[in-house]
């Protein structure tokens, strides 16, 4: 799977983090000015607000947000996740958002859970250059299991 030099960038943090979230993005505006930006409803608007730069928003995550970046994940239309999780809050939509990390290891995008990891992602070289990610081969995958599905229920019948 091919990740262009322009990335797409979906940025997500939780009410906590989102302080946290918005220095970040202010201090690597340069940077990311050049990437597309997508986000969650919240921290989106809040990122425009408070930058300037132009996102893309879904739904905000409790109503659904997290779930429509992971389909975008799904369909190679996100190549970069930096989501500022809150360790330390029960949340109501907790599932979407450890379904959100699981799709994103399914399709071993990079992602920064802690500001750390976002400094050290953004000042990768290969933040900026084209950049082939390995990708099980899920097809091939799927036609063994339906064969195999075939297969067992015709020895059933
Ligand atoms: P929000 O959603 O940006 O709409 O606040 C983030 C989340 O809670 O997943």
């Amino acid at each position: 799977m091919k990740m262009e030099g322009k990335k797409k960038i979906a940025l997500i943090a939780h009410d906590r983090r989102k302080k946290d979230l918005i220095e970040w993005v202010q201090f690597n505006k340069g940077t990311l000015s050049k990437h597309e930006l997508y986000a969650t409803g919240t921290t989106g608007t809040l990122i425009e607000q408070k930058t300037g730069l132009k996102v893309r928003k879904f739904k905000s995550g409790p109503l659904g947000g997290d779930q429509e970046i992971g389909a975008k994940i799904s369909e190679g239309e996100i190549d970069v996740l930096i989501f500022f999780w809150d360790p330390l809050e029960p949340l109501a939509h907790d599932v979407d958002i450890k379904a959100l990390i699981r799709i994103a290891t399914v399709y071993n995008i990079p992602v920064a859970i802690t500001r750390s990891t976002a400094d050290f992602l953004i000042s990768s070289p290969l933040f900026e250059k084209e950049y082939e990610r390995i990708q099980p081969d899920y097809e091939s995958e799927l036609k063994d299991r339906i064969l195999k599905i075939v297969q067992q229920n015709s020895e059933q019948n």
